[in-house]
């Protein structure tokens, strides 16, 4: 729903919950302003969600999944809905990114890219819904058959962050949807709206009432969702330390966790790379999505004997960057998500001089004229990092590249594992022995080679070490929705003996 504020004469939407098909919460005046990154003007107010919200969305989705109204679906009805979903996302596109794009401060053509991702990955789920399959085993004798049941895990709860609100959202839930499972989401409170106007689409696309539910809210929401002992799987996007309160909390009943984290992935650029593709591989590689991107490159780690020339050569081409309103379709790189992270993101620049780095390009806020009273700061890049720098370990999460020289590949390797996360890293060289054995060596769930951010939804994403457990898309990424049974069947008079690992024993005398 949309109203016009009559103080600024502005659209302000506004995000209720979504509950067994309806719309609800909006008999309550509990609502948070959003502030639009690119212009300071409130666009949106969501609604503060109870304790008492979360639990009839969950109480709804268990119901919706012990009925059977969803998983007792065949694949081929549930992969007809999820084109469905898909044609009615691209239908949407152009309100769905400029929902996404107000709301985050990305650019117009970023979030135009998120939506296209976001109804690709529901044609590719779709598939998986039909593709569907367990084995069998008939090799243990021939009284014996196991059959290996893959079945929905159940109940999911998806917790989604502010960076894709929309494409993150649908690296999820169009996979649990076709594995057969019932789910509650909680978008963030900063980035709702997209994700509520998708819930709705899934109604349009023939999703049962109670199949998909919305709660709005902060993260007392997503909280309930990760103790609650009516869900089955909690799958959560964010930072770590939020991640780590999940684990804890999906203790409680034992439930999957499918967390997917933080990143400090490292751009390796050796002195045999195409140097053309590697600085403009570089480049986007930080100022992607403002560089609130988790498989953001933010530390260039660049083989000394090119140095030199490839930070100049990279500085010329950030100033031809252009830093704008999200909405202009002129704009490279938008506004920040919010006023506590852009103090973030300036305090780590401003404090890298403190271990002897020096400000190559950019650094500074930007403000006034078409900047106003936006969350704006130049690409920024920071020559001569040393190792231990906060700017090295740390996730800044905005447009700043660190870079550290390095001699052979043994040191590059080093320096690129030496941070606690390990979601991405990237290698630049056109020596196929060198970059497999680099590969092979790097900490993390992604390595690209002579690219950058590419995300086919065929291939299996997540982190090694403080970036997460498990992984989203992919045949594995589908496959964390489900559970196997393994059913073992004799057929026929029992002989008597039973299968101990790989032997037949009779463990007992009497008869
Ligand atoms: P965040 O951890 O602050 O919040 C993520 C979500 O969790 C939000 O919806 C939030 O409301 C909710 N939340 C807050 N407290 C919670 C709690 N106690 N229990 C459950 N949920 C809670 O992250 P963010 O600032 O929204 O997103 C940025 C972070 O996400 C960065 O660290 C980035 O690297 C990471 N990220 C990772 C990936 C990935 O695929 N690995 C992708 C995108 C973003």
């Amino acid at each position: 729903m949309t109203i016009i504020d009559n103080a600024t004469g502005t659209t302000v939407r506004t995000v209720n919950h979504f509950i067994n098909g309806n719309e609800t919460g909006q008999d309550t005046s509990d609502y948070t302003d959003r502030r639009a990154p690119g212009t300071d003007e409130v666009i949106t107010r969501i609604l503060r969600g109870t304790s008492s919200d979360v639990q009839h969305a969950i109480e709804t989705a268990r119901r919706a999944f012990d009925d059977g109204r969803w998983p007792n679906t065949t694949g081929f009805e549930r992969a007809r809905i999820l084109n469905r979903l898909g044609d009615l996302i691209d239908r949407d596109a152009a309100i769905l990114a400029k929902i996404d794009s107000e709301e985050t401060g990305k650019p117009i053509r970023v979030a135009e890219g998120d939506i296209a991702g976001a109804a690709d990955l529901c044609r590719y789920a779709a598939s998986l819904a039909i593709t569907m399959q367990g084995s069998s085993f008939t090799n243990n004798g021939p009284d014996y058959t196991g059959i290996i049941i893959r079945e929905p895990v159940g109940v999911v709860g998806l917790i989604v962050p502010w960076n894709f609100p929309a494409l993150i959202l649908c690296q999820k839930l169009p996979f649990a949807l076709a594995a057969g499972c019932t789910a509650v989401i909680k978008a963030s409170e900063f980035t709702s709206s997209s994700a509520l106007h998708i819930v709705k689409l899934c109604i349009e696309a023939g999703v049962p009432d109670g199949v998909v539910n919305f709660v709005a809210g902060g993260g007392s929401i997503g909280a309930a969702i990760a103790e609650s002992p009516l869900i089955d799987l909690v799958s959560f996007t964010g930072s770590t330390p939020t991640g780590q309160k999940v684990m804890a909390a999906a203790a409680g009943n034992m439930k999957k966790a499918s967390l997917e984290l933080g990143g400090k992935a490292a751009a390796i650029v050796f002195d045999d790379a195409d140097i053309e593709d590697a600085l403009a591989g570089v480049m986007f590689g930080i100022v992607f999505n403002n560089g609130e991107c988790c498989v953001s490159q933010p530390r260039l780690l660049v083989q000394d004997t090119i140095a030199d020339d490839f930070v100049q050569e990279l500085s010329r081409k950030f100033a031809t960057l252009r830093v704008g309103q999200p909405l202009d379709r002129a704009t490279d790189v938008g506004a920040l998500i919010h006023a506590a992270h852009l103090n973030s993101v300036t305090g780590y620049i401003d404090g890298s001089a403190d271990s002897g780095a020096e400000i190559a390009f950019g650094g500074k806020r930007l403000t006034g004229g078409e900047y106003g009273n936006g969350q704006f700061v130049q690409p920024t890049v920071i020559d001569r990092v040393d190792k231990t720098a906060p700017v090295f370990v740390e996730e800044i999460f905005g447009p700043v590249l660190t870079v550290t020289r390095f001699t052979d590949g043994n040191q590059a390797v080093e320096l690129a594992n030496a941070v606690e996360y390990g979601l991405s890293n990237s290698v630049w060289s056109k020596n196929i022995d060198r970059v497999l054995e680099t590969a092979k060596r790097l900490q993390s769930g992604t390595v690209y080679a002579n690219t950058v951010i590419d995300a086919p939804p065929t291939m299996p994403f997540g982190g090694y070490k403080a970036s997460g457990i498990g992984r989203e898309m992919g045949q594995a990424g589908f496959e964390e929705y489900t559970e196997l049974k393994s059913v073992n069947i004799r057929t026929g008079k029992r002989a008597g003996k039973f299968l101990i690992s790989g032997s037949a024993i009779d463990t007992l005398t009497a008869s």
